[in-house]
């Protein structure tokens, strides 16, 4: 497909939109999904004076501005949630559009792949159910099956449909390879998580992670394949990191303080940093596989066969 430049800036414009109506819808998602509720009927409404918003007021990041952040017939604030995450998509949506177009390899510079718009489709996928799945789980320590499932037989199925999407080296040739390299993924991402959660819930005599997280950790290997489930799982924790000192010292300052403190000061939800994780592998594979994930796997390939006694030539 030839475009020229001015095009590939309206382009990115419009994968901007996109996004924040993904944006608006995740939105719906993340409140109603949780409670069971559908999220196409009813259209959204005020949840005070039940007034149904308009079409104009539902305009992402737009609509929200005009009317300052009030509802148009009684005034109830409006949270500023709803235009940062329709921001949020949309950025994110329009930076991997940079990474998976604009940077992509291609014959000249006005030639875009259209394979290279089927791979930032089933990116940005990923993306929005990593979204809900990191606001839900903030709000309410639990991660939908909706949301997972959903992630795992989309992963799974336009992974088989279209072999060659998933990132190198997890891309395949036919239909039953990539099914299975979407299986494989699946079982790595969710197996691996499930077996830490349950020895970490026995060291620490207390669940460890959510269900959901293995899941999630099963979403992201049927979608990425699994060295890229596998990088995520042991990327998380660092996103994490500041969340968890941030609630420990406030643990500390509690206890200090001599006030009670609750099971919910120790919690943390993993999935959001999960989530961040996967959007980081998302946005900087291309450069850290071939740079530093390909070595690292390929040495604890070597090593598991040396352990093993088998001979597979030069380690390095
Ligand atoms: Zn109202």
């Amino acid at each position: 497909m030839f475009v020229s430049w001015p095009l590939l800036v309206l382009l990115g414009f419009g994968v901007f939109c996109v996004g924040t109506v993904v944006g608006s819808f995740l939105n719906v998602c993340i409140y109603r999904i949780p409670w069971q509720k559908s999220v196409i009927w009813p259209a959204s409404h005020c949840p005070r004076c039940l007034n149904p918003i308009g079409a104009s007021d539902n305009i992402p990041i737009v609509g929200w501005l005009a009317l300052r952040g009030e509802c148009r017939s009684c005034g109830l604030p409006i949270a500023a949630r709803y235009p940062l995450i329709e921001a949020l998509v949309g950025l994110l949506f329009l930076g991997l559009y940079v990474v998976d177009v604009i940077l992509a390899e291609r014959e000249g510079w006005g030639q875009i792949p259209v394979s290279s718009l089927a791979t930032l489709a089933y990116h940005c996928l990923l993306v929005a159910l990593l979204v809900a799945a990191t606001f839900i789980d903030y709000d309410l320590l639990i991660i939908p099956d909706e949301v997972t499932v959903t992630g795992m037989v989309l992963g799974v199925g336009l992974g088989a449909a279209f072999p060659w999407i998933r990132p190198e080296p997890s891309t395949a040739a036919t239909f039953g390879a990539g099914l299975w390299v979407g299986v494989l993924g699946l079982l790595i991402g969710g197996g691996l998580t499930a077996s830490i959660r349950s020895s970490f819930s026995f060291l620490l005599r207390r669940e460890a992670m959510g269900f959901g997280d293995v899941t999630l950790m099963a979403m992201i290997g049927a979608f990425l394949g699994w060295r890229a489930a596998i990088l995520t799982f042991f990327l998380f924790p660092f996103f994490g990191l500041a969340h968890a000192a941030w609630k420990l010292a406030k643990y500390i300052g509690k206890r200090l303080a001599g006030a009670q403190s609750s099971s919910a000061d120790r919690e943390i939800p993993a999935g959001p940093y999960i989530s961040m994780a996967a959007v980081f592998l998302l946005f900087s594979w291309r450069w850290l596989w071939p740079l530093w994930a390909k070595n690292l796997f390929d040495t604890f390939y070597a090593l598991f066969w040396w352990s093993l006694g088998v001979d597979v030539g030069p380690m390095f």
